[in-house]
């Protein structure tokens, strides 16, 4: 089956239309600036890609463009709309209603409008393409697979905050977590790479992106993650700062004259290795920095290694072990030096990096020599991939 995959921002849209037989990506794109003026960036697989500047005044616009380039006769990949099986759409926010993918019904559509309290930017986005794809494409069967359904499993001490309880119960103010699609696949699939059952494994996935969360995934289940109610919470990210003592909000608002609509945007888009650094959110360029004796970049970089390193020692502690650590996501991916520093603070745990092994970008590998008692692995996130399987599951 060929599946469509939609992930829909504000005013962006990512597509890939995935083979389920062969797992090969057969087309990918990227609708920008949709309700400004509009950009579409199409890559047939094998083909060079192309550039469209056509206005996209709306995301049933963008869709319908995307879809015309997909059976399109020089850049299109399939001779007929009716080649697609079933869409799959990436959904930010489950809330507590969704532990699970779903196929799309008025009715799911309707709960996840409910949880657009929950994540204002993205719920309404993600329901304005899966309302797109509907019109555009009826009758074909449609998924909704939620970032927050993975962290689901996690047991009521690792979700509740120590507010009154009545904002749990009023408002739903608990921790969530996100990039679970992530989180799902990048455990399973190293289980399988490593010929082990997940069912008998103490996992800790570190997806280190320009956003950053890392897991614990005891026997297949997420027992702890460190975004909450929002991504806001855990690592230091690109330009996300993480945990931090909440009472400094109101001290910098006193300071500098914030509310706290500016102080969340501070916290959310000034903050992180960017913050620190003032140099960039983007690791290659601190790194650089950091190399021609830029104090403030190698400062980043540090308190980022620190805030892994004492997240690891607490899953381990929570899960009353760990066999496994997985790095994934763009630094998690491709930063050899970020690892490397990092997991020279985990021989404490028996982890002991291979350097050579190490020397590894963007594919499946251990990092850890053979005697180390945890194994270590650089796990290549594949979020498509995985909402393409959960999709065809489905339907
Ligand atoms: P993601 O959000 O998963 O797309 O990750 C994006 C981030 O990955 C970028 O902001 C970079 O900081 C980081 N990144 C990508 N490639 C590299 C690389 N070769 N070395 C270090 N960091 C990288």
């Amino acid at each position: 089956m060929k599946v469509l995959v939609i992930n829909c921002g504000s005013s962006s849209l990512k597509y890939q239309l995935i083979d389920s037989e062969t797992e090969s990506v057969l087309a990918k794109g990227l609708c920008e600036r949709i309700g400004i003026d509009g950009v579409l960036t199409h890559s047939p697989a094998g083909k060079d890609k192309v550039v469209f500047n056509d206005p996209l005044p709306n995301h049933t616009v963008a869709v319908s463009n995307v879809l015309k380039q997909l059976t399109d006769s020089e850049n299109g990949v399939i001779a007929d709309l009716s080649e697609i099986g079933a869409v799959g759409h990436r959904v930010v926010h489950g809330g507590e209603k969704f532990a699970s993918s779903t196929v799309i019904t008025d009715e799911v559509i309707a709960e996840i409008d409910k949880c657009s309290d929950l994540a204002p930017l993205h719920n309404p986005a993600n329901i304005i393409g899966i309302n797109a794809c509907k019109e555009l494409m009826p009758g074909v069967p449609m998924v909704a697979v939620f970032d927050t359904a993975f962290h689901q499993t996690m047991p009521e001490e690792a979700y509740l905050y120590a507010l009154p309880y009545e904002y749990y119960e009023k408002y739903a103010v608990r921790r969530y977590g996100f990039h679970g699609t992530s989180h799902s696949y990048v455990s399973k699939h190293a289980a399988e790479v490593l010929g082990k059952n997940i069912e008998d494994m103490k996992i800790i996935v570190c997806h280190l992106g320009n956003g950053a969360s890392i897991s614990a995934v005891q026997n297949g289940k997420c027992v702890e993650t460190s975004m909450g109610l929002t991504p806001l919470e855990g690592l230091v990210m690109g330009t996300r700062c993480g945990d931090i003592d909440p009472a400094i909000l109101e001290f910098i608002a006193n300071k500098e004259g914030l509310n706290v609509k500016e102080l969340l945007t501070v916290c959310n888009k000034k903050s992180g290795v960017q913050g620190i650094s003032g140099v960039s959110s983007d690791f290659r360029d601190l790194h650089a920095a950091a190399a021609e004796g830029n104090k403030r970049a190698r400062a980043a970089l540090d308190v980022f290694c620190h805030r892994v390193v004492k997240y690891v020692g607490a899953y381990a502690a929570v899960m009353n072990g760990v066999d496994l650590i997985c790095f994934t996501a763009g630094c998690g991916e491709n930063d050899i030096d970020v690892r490397a520093q990092i997991m020279g603070s985990l021989s404490y745990l028996g982890c002991k990096l291979d350097p050579e092994k190490n020397n590894v970008r963007g594919k499946d590998a251990v990092i850890t020599t053979a005697d180390s008692t945890v194994t270590a692995m650089v796990i290549p996130t594949n979020e498509e991939l995985a909402i393409a399987r959960e999709t065809v599951a489905l339907v």
